[in-house]
């Protein structure tokens, strides 16, 4: 339910967002018209078609290697996480790293978070607090369960 005060607070903020819109929009016109009209008019057809084309080259050259060294960047650094290199188990549900073997939490990697899972004889346990996801083994039944079939 939408109070009063919630009301004048949204109608406030759309306001705020159409003068913001406004100013920006009245602002780059003015760019616009005071920086790019004259250099299209004036400068650009003075340069010989070549050098221009040259120019054109080059920036673009210049944007893919920038775009690429960011992709390598960011490849690198340690908040990516290729879900490719993990192997999901399809009876327990947690993964493993294909190269390493090791066993993490798929909630988690979902989530682009890499945490290691505890193993005992029950099943794996993520160590992260706020997930804690148990994957239990398929095979293990617990001691409850294996005293009532004895009985
Ligand atoms: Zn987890």
């Amino acid at each position: 339910m939408i109070t009063i005060k919630g009301q004048t607070r949204i109608t406030l903020l759309t306001l705020l967002i159409g003068v913001i819109g406004g100013v920006v929009s009245y602002l780059f016109q003015m760019l616009y018209t005071a920086i790019v009209v004259p250099v299209v008019q004036k400068i650009l057809p003075s340069i010989p078609q070549e050098s221009l084309l040259a120019i054109c080259i080059i920036l673009c050259l210049l944007l893919l290697i920038s775009l690429s060294a960011l992709y390598i960047f960011w490849k690198k650094s340690k908040t990516y996480i290729d879900l490719f290199e993990y192997i999901r188990d399809p009876l327990v549900g947690v993964s493993q790293h294909k190269a390493t073997g090791e066993y993490f939490c798929t909630s988690c990697l979902i989530n682009r978070i890499l945490s290691p899972v505890r193993e005992d004889e029950t099943g794996w346990y993520c160590l992260r607090k706020g997930c804690e996801q148990k994957y239990p083994k398929p095979k293990y039944k617990s001691s409850k369960v294996a005293s009532k079939f004895k009985e």
